[in-house]
């Protein structure tokens, strides 16, 4: 089967980093995730993941460089998480679907909430960034 990508966003701002607690589905709310989404066919990952920051954000962002890892979910999709930032002038974050909380976590703080599983990795490799 082909694989599906699922993009994910290590929003950084001021050396921390957006953490989204998801509200649906029930087996996975409640559990902090990158935001992020499915890639549409036809669709640029990197413009599927612009594009869901701002449908489950209300976010302008700037993806800026591919994190190192695929990550398997549940077939058929895979984990890409891209390191991404505010534009000048971007609303701040508010969560508007999908999620029901969100938090800007300082490098000390990455491990203060419940990743889900998956992240786990991708959130390791996005940690190596922000501690110099
Ligand atoms: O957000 P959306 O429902 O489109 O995400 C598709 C699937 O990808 C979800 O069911 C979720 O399990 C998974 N996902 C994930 N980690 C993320 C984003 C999405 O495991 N950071």
């Amino acid at each position: 089967m082909t694989e599906r990508i699922v993009v994910g966003a290590a929003l950084l701002e001021a050396g921390r980093l957006l953490a989204a607690r998801r509200s649906a589905p029930a087996d996975l709310a409640g559990r902090w995730e990158l935001p992020g989404g499915k890639v549409e066919p036809g669709e640029k990952p990197e413009a599927a993941l612009a594009r869901e920051l701002r449908e489950e954000l209300g976010v302008d962002a700037e993806v800026m460089e591919r994190v190192p890892g695929v990550w398997p979910l549940r077939t058929p999709f895979v984990l890409h998480v891209w390191t991404a930032r505010l534009r000048p002038g971007s609303p701040a974050p508010h969560p508007l679907q999908d999620h029901d909380d969100l938090r800007w976590l300082e490098a000390g703080e990455l491990w203060d909430v419940d990743w889900l599983d998956q992240d786990v990795p991708a959130v390791r490799e996005v940690a190596r960034r922000l501690t110099p």
